[in-house]
């Protein structure tokens, strides 16, 4: 394997430093260093630059995790992280935007014009090596010196990536214990990269179902997100179930979630909504940190769901009133949803068939409605606005204009040629006119009902 850096450094190879305490390590990078990549590597300048000026204070700097896969695999690379044997204050010294981040795990963020790139001091005794043996899988234990593309990889990593296998450092049940979000991780992983698990990890990622338990619900969240949004959602959430851990996290989730989830668009609350249908998911979703915002979205897509259901098919008061109600993008999300359901095959084909033609009527409904833009939705499309009813109905601001407002809205999703000033008048006139407590109660007639 051969990496080209950016920017060579000019300073006296590494390889003496690094290959001196490492022998093994540096016989097996030597065996990967075997196969040339298709492309040479590109390491911003940044990246290189940073390594280059910790390496001119005689300081150790090497990338290591998610940036050393992703340049091995010659995917796009998202963030940077480098481990030194530098101290935190000595790379916020020579950094002057330098931030520290996680000063308990010895991490500065440095941010660069290619991104921020995380400094982590070596964890523990053992310089490079022993901080890579720390580390919780083995393809997350090779770094890479970016000046000359040499690989450090103590753990056997780089195999177990061209295996597509994941597989803890040493032990997977000690590993998992001493943190119980590496489950979780090694799902993540199972789902971002075309890796599974081995048996031993698989085993030990079981035990930690109820450890889990104790863990910032925080930290959880981020890994799931991570998980239901990788190309391999599916896998991901598959093991998730195998181990035990889905039932604790969201018990009551169904048998075709995992099938749902990766047959959806890579949007978190659209898949949250497929993972959690027929769950507790506002609860569920609570305990897990997503926020209110994030837990409401979750919750109107599941209002919704399954949409045919919830609207009259072919109907376009049913669309309009819908849409007025949920908004475009979320009635979008429903149809989605409800397609990638069918899709995962949960029901008879009888059934399913006769679902997706009604599903298809209530699109060609909501398109149409939407498509025909003089249609009001909403007080903002309304040929009148607040200060000529105001003037219509003689007074001033209150309640009357809040309530008439409503009542016009509501006959123009009913009767969309009713949108013009002269007949919004007229309809005033009748509305007015009508004896109180029938048609000139708050809530407008016909709001409600399923439709
Ligand atoms: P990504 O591509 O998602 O950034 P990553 O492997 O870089 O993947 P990070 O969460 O950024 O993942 O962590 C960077 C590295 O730090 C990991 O590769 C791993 O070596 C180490 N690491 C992070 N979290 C843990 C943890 N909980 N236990 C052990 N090692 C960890
Ligand atoms: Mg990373």
């Amino acid at each position: 394997m051969v990496y080209r850096a950016c920017a060579p450094g000019s300073l006296p190879p590494p390889v003496a430093s690094l290959a001196d305490p490492l022998p093994k390590a540096a016989a097996r990078y030597t065996d990967a260093m075997q196969a040339e990549p298709a492309e040479p590597l590109a390491i911003p300048r940044s990246v290189a630059g940073l390594v280059e000026r910790l390496r001119a204070e005689r300081r150790e700097a090497f990338l290591v995790g998610g940036c050393v896969r992703a340049l091995h695999a010659g995917t796009p690379v998202h963030d940077f992280d480098v481990a030194t044997d530098a101290a935190p204050e000595e790379v916020l010294a020579l950094f002057p935007r330098a931030v520290p981040i996680g000063i308990r795990h010895g991490t500065v963020m440095v941010p660069t014009p290619d991104g921020p790139i995380d400094v982590t001091r070596y964890r523990g005794e053992g310089g490079l090596e022993g901080d890579l043996r720390r580390r919780d899988f083995t393809v997350n234990a090779v770094a890479l010196d970016p000046r000359d593309g040499r690989i450090v990889d103590p753990c056997g990593g780089l195999a177990d990536l061209a295996a597509g296998r994941l597989r803890a450092v040493g032990s997977a049940a000690e590993r998992l214990a001493e943190d119980p979000v590496r489950a979780l991780r090694a799902a993540r992983f199972t789902s971002t990269l075309p890796l599974d698990p081995d048996a031993a990890l698989e085993e030990a990622m079981a035990e930690q179902a109820g450890p889990l338990a104790r863990v910032a619900g925080e930290r959880i969240r981020d890994e799931l997100a991570r998980l239901l949004l990788g190309p391999r959602a599916d896998a991901g959430l598959a093991l998730l179930r195998r181990t035990g851990l889905e039932a604790r996290l969201a018990p009551g989730v169904g048998e075709d979630a995992a099938a749902v989830v990766a047959a959806l668009p890579r949007e978190l609350e659209l898949r949250l909504a497929g993972w959690l249908r027929g769950t507790r998911a506002a609860a569920i979703l609570a305990r897990l940190r997503f926020g209110r915002t994030r837990t409401r979205a979750v919750e109107q897509i599941l209002a919704l769901h399954p949409l045919e259901e919830r609207v009259r098919p072919g109907s376009g008061v049913a669309a309009r009133r819908l849409l007025a109600r949920a908004g475009a993008e979320r009635v979008a999300a429903a149809v989605r949803l409800r397609e990638a359901e069918l899709g995962a095959g949960g029901l008879p084909p009888a059934e399913r068939d006769e679902a997706r033609a009604r599903l298809r009527e209530v699109e060609t409904a909501v398109a149409r409605a939407l498509a025909d833009g003089g249609v009001a939705l909403g007080r903002r499309q309304l040929a009148v606005d607040g200060r000529l009813l105001m003037e219509w109905l003689g007074c001033g601001p209150g309640p009357e204009v809040g309530a008439a407002l409503r009542h016009l809205t509501e006959r123009v999703i009913e009767d969309p040629a009713l949108n013009t000033p002269e007949r919004l008048r007229t309809e005033l006139e009748r509305w007015r006119q009508a004896p109180r407590g029938e048609d000139r109660e708050a809530r407008p007639r016909g709001a409600r009902g399923p439709e």
